[in-house]
């Protein structure tokens, strides 16, 4: 339960951060709130001999509004989006999905950054990133750069982040006024990681799917997006037939790992229930 020795930096601008992870080479680990980072070293599955603390940066921190995009600083907590009302307004799956995220005590410290830029299948914001369509924004030695939430994940613990880069911010389109949407997590009890959980932002015209986008979180090593569950039930009322299909569709690229939350099959299978049950809030929601 004690982790190993490291130095800490605590750096003031996104340029000395990367400089000091450029410096110091594989050695070193950018930190945010801590909150799984500092698990890991405690077990010693994670051993940096340098933690780069990004909590002194301020350009890091924040939550804008541009037009019809909305841009969030990395090192915005969990309990900073939950505040926000233009989130609340905007984005209300965000809000919803950051109240599911472990408890109170973990959301005061845990960013948003550290959440998506982790890669624990676990996590729940990166699904719901890619189910948004957002974009993150990476610094590293060479410049900044842009990636699409959707090719960020590559596997467990893996990401499109190189040697020597953090991710500084992500953009996130504001969906369709009217839209429908819900983020449903099964979960052993409160304050837990996902066994099965779906997000679905969809919008509706005449009592009928006209867009949806469905993503995983925890049913398989990377986030993912149910492209044909999602197209399963465009143009549909949504009735049962539409619905049964949907989840097919998504249990079908599910291959979560057999573990305490339950072995393969079972999580497959709540994973097609959390599917049905989104698809259906969202469509409650949706005007
Ligand atoms: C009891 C408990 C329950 C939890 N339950 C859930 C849950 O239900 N759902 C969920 O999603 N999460 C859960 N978590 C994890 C929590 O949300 C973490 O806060 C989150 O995964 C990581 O965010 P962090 O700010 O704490 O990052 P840290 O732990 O500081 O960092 C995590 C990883 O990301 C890297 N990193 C951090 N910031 C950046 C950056 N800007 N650029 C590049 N790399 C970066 C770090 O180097 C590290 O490898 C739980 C944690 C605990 C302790």
């Amino acid at each position: 339960m004690i982790p190993g020795a490291f130095s800490y930096h605590r750096p003031a601008t996104v340029a000395d951060a990367v400089k000091l992870l450029a410096d110091l080479g594989d050695d070193a680990r950018p930190l945010a709130g801590g909150h799984s980072l500092v698990p890991m070293m405690k077990l010693r599955l994670a051993t940096p001999a340098h933690l780069i603390d990004l909590r002194g940066v301020a350009d890091l921190k924040g939550i804008k509004r541009d037009g019809n995009k909305i841009t969030i600083g990395a090192m915005t907590t969990q309990h900073e989006l939950l505040a926000s009302e233009d989130i609340a307004k905007s984005l209300p799956i965000l809000h919803e999905t950051a109240l599911l995220i472990a408890d109170p005590q973990v959301r005061y410290r845990g960013t948003i950054g550290g959440n998506v830029a982790n890669g624990d299948p676990g996590n729940d914001m990166p699904a719901l990133m890619m189910t948004l369509g957002a974009t993150y924004q990476l610094r590293g030695p060479n410049g900044a750069r842009e990636v699409a939430a959707g090719e960020f994940y590559q596997g467990a613990y893996f990401t499109a982040l190189e040697p020597g880069e953090i991710l500084t911010s992500m953009t996130i389109p504001v969906p369709a006024a009217g839209h429908g949407y819900a983020y449903e997590k099964l979960k052993r009890k409160v304050g837990d990681y996902a066994t099965a959980a779906a997000a679905v932002v969809l919008t509706m015209s005449g009592g009928k799917v006209t867009t949806c986008t469905i993503g995983l979180t925890n049913l398989h090593e990377t986030p993912l997006l149910a492209a044909d569950a999602a197209k399963a039930v465009i143009g549909t009322s949504l009735d049962a037939a539409s619905l049964q299909k949907a989840a097919q569709g998504a249990v079908a690229i599910m291959s979560p790992a057999a573990d305490a939350r339950g072995p393969v099959e079972y999580r497959k299978h709540v994973g097609g229930i959390m599917v049905t049950r989104a698809l259906q809030r969202a469509a409650g929601r949706a005007k």
